[in-house]
């Protein structure tokens, strides 16, 4: 019999060390397949794309359900990010940190902030390095209407399962030297890694939901 996602969330949810959690990536797939995972309990779902988080926003309205958005943030979607989203784990510039504290500030909201971090050459992805985040961290941790929380990573294409885990530990070293306590890291292809070296906030899309669909921009 073929799994369904109540199936593979219950055998994720198994899996799990203490400590990390699991981050529903639900970009890609209906709001009755959040609905069904919702249902069992789920209720932090992630998104990348401003519409198409809307329009599911709108759907599931009868929910109490946590938005985070994942993906990256283009610095005109800010005000409306901030208005949609209660955690943004994709903060990864400077220009960007303080746009969204002001925005923040005026819409008289304080979302959760992870700051996105690339420890690895890594051309498809932004984020700050350790050296250029230590530099800026005095700054950040003074803006005003950001809840800095933690450190965002990605492990580039090509890395064996050795390699991710040294990148992992590295964030983690370098949220520990923050004294930030959440670390978003791991997807499904490589959340095993990302768990074994203290994710907090697994980010899992086809590992939970299955294959998306072609990418529609939005
Ligand atoms: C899409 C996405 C995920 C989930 O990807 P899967 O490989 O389907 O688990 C996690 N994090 C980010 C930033 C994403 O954009």
């Amino acid at each position: 019999m073929p799994s369904t996602s109540a199936d593979r969330w219950r055998e994720l949810r198994a899996q799990l060390p203490q400590g990390s959690r699991l981050l529903a990536v639900s970009k890609g797939h209906p709001a009755s397949a959040v609905r069904e995972i919702a249902a069992l309990g789920q209720r932090a779902f992630g998104e990348s794309r401003l519409q198409e988080a809307q329009q599911k926003q709108a759907e599931l309205a009868d929910l109490p359900l946590d938005w985070h958005f994942i993906g990256r943030l283009q610095s005109n979607k800010v005000r409306a990010v901030v208005r949609a989203f209660s955690v943004i784990h994709s903060l990864d510039s400077w220009s960007l940190a303080e746009r969204a504290s002001r925005i923040a500030s005026e819409e008289e909201r304080s979302p959760e902030v992870y700051l996105q971090v690339k420890l690895r050459p890594d051309p498809s992805k932004g984020g700050w390095s350790a050296a250029d985040l230590l530099e800026a961290w005095p700054r950040l941790a003074a803006l005003p209407g950001l809840r800095i929380r933690g450190l965002m990573t990605m492990a580039p294409q090509g890395l064996n399962a050795t390699e991710r885990l040294s990148l992992f530990g590295d964030c983690t070293a370098l949220a520990d030297r923050l004294a930030l306590p959440e670390r978003s890291m791991g997807m499904s292809g490589d959340w095993p890694e990302a768990a074994a070296s203290g994710s907090t906030w697994l980010r899992l899309g086809s590992a939970l939901f299955g294959p998306r669909p072609p990418v529609k921009e939005g």
